[in-house]
């Protein structure tokens, strides 16, 4: 069975194991437990409970070993953590590009009308 998850800590491919997994399997690079609501594709920080599945029993160590019957890994579990975090430094990059364009602009003819000038000087 191919499947391309990978640890929801560090990252690393777990391409190598077998599924489903088990609870004593640990990730091979940072050896953190990977039967847990993290690694889940149930786990939504952003649901009461953080689990999707009503069903599920109450986890409240989301990092833990679980006995979730539930429990299925999801192949983005890092890069849903990651992407969160890159979208928001995005954002605020953004900000930061949006706020320059227009100094940008300006500097940019203020250069052009430097070089002509200059251009002059040599003339
Ligand atoms: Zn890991």
């Amino acid at each position: 069975m191919s499947h391309n998850i990978s640890c929801f800590r560090c990252g690393a491919s777990l391409a190598a194991m077998s599924l489903p997994l088990s609870r004593q399997d640990e990730c091979p690079e940072c050896s953190v437990y990977l039967h847990v609501c993290r690694m889940c594709k149930n786990f939504d920080p952003t649901v009461p409970r953080q689990c999707l599945e009503d069903g599920a029993e109450d986890v409240t160590e989301k990092d833990r070993v679980n006995f979730c019957d539930w429990f299925s890994p999801d192949a983005s579990a890092f890069d849903a953590v990651r992407k969160s975090q890159a979208d928001s430094a995005r954002q605020s990059l953004d900000a930061l590009f949006d706020s320059g364009k227009g100094g940008e602009g300006s500097a940019a003819s203020d250069t052009s009308s430097d070089s002509d000038d200059a251009e002059k000087l040599f003339q």
